[in-house]
């Protein structure tokens, strides 16, 4: 969908700090990251949201869950990192292309730990 930013990455037309490629997903870092190590993980296909999903993307949003965990291990957050996907623009959503933010790295505890 050419409107669409990730699109535009996928495509190589706006430059990326890559970190993971393979036919189906593209991982890069995010412009502008809230942890230390925060990487975008997105399908290729253009899916505006987790909602729009269909059974044929089981696959790949499957494969993002398991390239997500090796990412974290070559990134040093293997031990600990958070997968999250917001859905829609009152979770926060910007870019409707389904993106999961990979992020850890935190060097002390982050609030959440806190009871
Ligand atoms: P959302 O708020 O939709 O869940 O997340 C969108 C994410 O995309 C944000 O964390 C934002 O920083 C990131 N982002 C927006 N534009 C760009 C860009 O041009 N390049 C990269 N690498 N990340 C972007
Ligand atoms: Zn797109």
């Amino acid at each position: 969908m050419s409107a669409c930013l990730f699109c535009q990455i996928i495509k190589g037309k706006i430059p990326t700090k890559k970190v993971y490629e393979d036919g189906d997903i593209l991982a890069f870092h995010d412009i502008n990251p809230i942890a230390p190590v925060h990487v975008l993980i997105i399908p290729k296909k253009h899916i505006s949201k987790l909602v729009d999903a269909k059974k044929e993307d089981i696959k790949v949003l499957g494969k993002i869950q398991i390239a997500a965990g090796k990412i974290a291990k070559k990134l040093g957050v293997g031990d600990g990192f958070r997968l999250l996907v917001a859905n829609g623009a009152w979770a926060g959503q910007t870019i409707f292309h389904i993106h999961y933010h990979l992020v850890g790295g935190w060097k002390k505890k982050p609030k959440w730990m806190e009871a």
